[in-house]
């Protein structure tokens, strides 16, 4: 969920991390509005009835939660499969435009696939038709108050809407798990499922934005805009399960020395910044440099852009030691390192570079880019994989 900036966590449930994204606040607020305001839902199903404008904002806002919880039970389903078949599943991110469960791999099978996806539209359909059956028993035989039916009528219809528009087989949707488990099944080749699921999940988002700007011209903003949002979502996370599923081909059973950068380029701890700037940023390009100790021992790394945090005029006198970052477990690894792991901590290190370090001396030096150029090359000239 990197797009959408930092979520925190709120909770955890069954050992799973709930984390909220900011942009989860925006579709709270679309709701309680579409449902409250004059006009809205609610006010409609309402028509009549004695209730005041207070009341409204709450039924929504209840409305609104109860949506959300059921959303969490959703996601819970797959992370509650998905551990079963021992995928590690890193939380569930409640977000703009509902919720994720984040794997931090691939289904070991198809079988694995297959039920960990379609569990999601199941509950969801069992919530609808809890909430149906509560529904129909307070309305007819309980007669209970006409603000208490709505809110069941409404949690009824959107847990049906939730698991139809998650069946759709727009991977990486859950309809388009089940699809791409099929293709995996048949052909036994995860890599051409997932290519022909996303291209499937592609072409789903790009009825998405047709329809969005179909709605926009007959002046069905809110959903008009929704829907296109909501189109180039799709799009963007069929292409980039794709590429998760291309890199762990590729990258799959490789180490780290055969992807570094030998000899690295090292900086001194006492090298004033000013010869730093002068002597390496501008003639290497590099993002980030290891600095050592007189031993040739790695003791942090320095950032190309750090030199501009500090006054200029104080270039001549401060060594570089005092404005590096000193090392830490998050941007090292060993020559041994699995190649898929340092891709991982390489998209959440500094400068995207990570230092490759043996017997405390910096052998290597691996960057994002590095890996990035090779995954492309190899699907460059091996398309078919
Ligand atoms: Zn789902």
């Amino acid at each position: 969920m990197a797009i959408f900036g930092r979520s925190w966590t709120l909770l955890k449930v069954f050992g799973f991390p709930i984390k909220i994204n900011p942009t989860w606040f925006l579709l709270f607020f679309l709701i309680v509005f579409s449902l409250s305001t004059p006009g809205g839902l609610f006010h409609q199903w309402l028509e009549g009835e004695e209730v005041s404008r207070s009341t409204m904002w709450v039924l929504g806002v209840v409305g609104a939660l109860g949506l959300f919880a059921c959303l969490l039970i959703h996601e819970l389903s797959h992370s509650v499969v998905a551990r079963h078949t021992g995928m590690p599943v890193r939380g569930i991110t409640l977000f703009i435009f509902g919720g994720v469960s984040e794997m931090e791999d691939e289904p070991p099978t198809a079988a694995a696939e297959f039920f960990m996806a379609v569990v999601g539209p199941l509950s969801s359909l069992a919530l609808s038709a809890v909430f149906l059956a509560a529904w129909a028993l307070c309305n007819f035989m309980l007669h209970a108050p006409p603000v208490m039916n709505v809110v069941l009528l409404y949690l009824a219809i959107v847990n049906f809407a939730i698991a139809a528009f998650n069946s759709l087989p727009a991977f990486p949707l859950d309809g388009g798990r089940v699809l791409r488990s099929f293709l995996w099944g048949i052909t036994g080749n995860l890599w051409s499922a997932t290519r022909l699921a996303a291209a499937v999940g592609s072409g789903f988002g790009m009825l998405m934005i047709l329809g969005g700007i179909f709605s926009l011209f007959h002046a069905l903003i809110i959903s008009g805009i929704w829907l296109m949002f909501l189109g180039f979502f799709l799009r963007q996370a069929a292409n980039s399960s794709l590429q998760n599923v291309m890199m762990r081909k590729t990258l799959g059973g490789e180490n780290v020395g055969r992807f570094m950068t030998s000899p690295p380029v090292c900086v001194k701890e006492d090298l004033p910044v000013e010869r730093f700037v002068n002597e390496y940023v501008l003639p290497y390009h590099f993002t980030a440099f290891p600095v050592t100790d007189n031993e040739g021992r790695l003791i942090g790394i320095i950032r190309a852009r750090s030199p501009g945090e500090i006054d200029r005029r104080l270039w001549p006198q401060t060594p570089v030691k005092d404005i590096m970052t000193p090392r830490s477990s998050d941007t090292e690894v060993t020559p041994q390192t699995s190649a898929l792991y340092a891709l991982r901590k390489l998209s959440g290190a500094e400068g995207r570079r990570i230092i490759v370090v043996q017997d405390e001396q910096p052998v290597g030096i691996i960057s994002l880019r590095d890996l990035m150029e090779f995954i492309n090359l190899k699907a460059d000239l091996f398309p078919e994989g």
